[in-house]
């Protein structure tokens, strides 16, 4: 899960980073009273859960609060990588003498957090990255040890930071470290992270993925999601118990178990077909959430085919095939019979049962995975509703 800039460096405030204290504002009015409030120099920030804000026009720095407000009416209503801007945060702005980049990353790989820092910070850095990658320092913090005072005080000096700001920059390099393995983060960046024309270190940007799979740990977290800007299939896919990813194939899979869902767009992939989706109804899934699979998928319009991949275990293939019926008669009924092909493989607990209803609701599966992706494949563009 991602969240907003604001969000994240209220967490990171806690760990006692460096911060502007901004605030947030929906219109140009209250980005006013926050401007008059803070009482010099702005900065007024798009908060959307994109990166690239800057270049898109979506960070402005404003004079006063009448500039702020102004400011807030260019970004508000802007598109940036095709969010709508519904809020921008109000800060303090600084006068910066040098970004640098840092971040913490979840290296899945390598089995360890990851620390990221670069001298050469700010919008470039992924430019930074791909031409000089040698310019971007990488320690691989041990699970056990964590980060160790050393790496962050030779950081320090290879960032080409002043002696008296070791200190400062070991304080916020611990404090990010303990936000993120406390709030089970598999991202957390600050870029930049600016040296002021002070002297002072500020974080001026931050951003925070949490890891969907700790969620649960952290119920006060699961507050910070912005609906608004998620894809609608994906929320009605949480909200009824379904692991589901858009991706951007044309052949949607509904299948049990994660594992059987990775080896059917490994097979959907070796019959030359993309997967529309990865997605998991999970084991004993009943009948209701069958159909809201099969409504998820056909409801995203680069469907082509319906590839339906089920070996019941403690999934009953009878419970699958109601869904099934029930989502196909529910379509029929309102008059938008299911526009594309669907391939069902069925085997498994309670089998019969469920070829029985299938063969009711005018569906024919196959037994073999090879076979069902091979027909899936092939029935892409055929005639709605064909049957392997
Ligand atoms: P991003 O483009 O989405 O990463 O947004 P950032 O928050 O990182 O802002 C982009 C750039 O705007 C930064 O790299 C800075 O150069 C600039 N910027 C952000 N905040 C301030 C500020 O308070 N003062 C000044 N002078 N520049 C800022
Ligand atoms: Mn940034």
């Amino acid at each position: 899960m991602n969240i907003h800039e604001y969000q994240a460096k209220e967490i990171l405030s806690q760990y006692g980073l460096p911060i502007p204290r901004g605030e947030v504002a929906s219109d140009p009015e209250s980005a006013h009273r926050i401007a008059t409030r803070i009482g010099g120099p702005v900065v007024v920030k798009a908060q959307v859960l994109v990166g690239g804000r800057g270049k898109a026009g979506g960070v402005k720095l404003a004079r006063d609060p009448d500039e702020a407000a102004a400011r807030a009416g260019d970004i508000l209503g802007l598109v940036i990588r095709g969010i709508t801007v519904r809020k921008v945060l109000v800060a303090p702005a600084v006068d910066i003498a040098r970004e640098i980049y840092l971040g913490l990353v979840l290296d899945r790989a390598n089995k360890n957090v990851t620390l990221m820092a670069s001298a050469e910070g700010g919008v470039e850095i992924e430019e930074v990255a791909r031409v000089a990658p040698e310019k971007v320092y990488r320690y691989a913090l041990d699970p056990f040890l964590g980060l160790l005072d050393y790496q962050s005080t030779e950081l320090a000096f290879r960032l080409g930071l002043p002696a008296e700001r070791v200190r400062d920059f070991g304080k916020i390099l611990r404090g990010l470290y303990q936000a993120f393995v406390a709030v089970d983060a598999s991202l957390a960046e600050i870029n930049p992270l600016v040296v002021a024309k002070d002297g002072t270190l500020q974080c001026l940007d931050a951003k925070i993925n949490l890891d969907d799979n700790a969620l649960y740990r952290h119920p006060e977290l699961e507050t910070l999601r912005d609906a608004d800007e998620e894809d609608p299939a994906e929320v009605a896919a949480r909200v009824d118990g379904l692991s589901y990813v858009k991706l951007d194939g044309n052949i949607g899979c509904v299948v049990n178990g994660a594992g059987l869902a990775m080896a059917t767009m490994d097979v959907v992939k070796l019959y030359g077909g993309e997967p529309a989706n990865f997605l998991d109804i999970g084991g004993g899934a009943r009948a209701e959430r069958v159909a809201t699979a099969l409504r998820i998928l056909l409801s995203d319009g680069n469907v082509r085919a319906v590839l339906i991949n089920i070996f019941g275990g403690i999934t009953r293939c009878d419970e699958v095939a109601r869904g099934l019926a029930t989502a196909l008669e529910a379509a029929r009924a309102q008059g938008e019979p299911v526009g594309v092909p669907i391939v069902v493989r069925l085997v498994g607990t309670n089998e019969a049962e469920g070829r029985q209803i299938l063969a009711e609701a005018g569906l024919v599966a196959v037994t073999g995975m090879d076979e069902a992706a091979r027909a899936a494949v092939a029935a892409l563009g055929s005639r709605p509703e064909v049957r392997a």
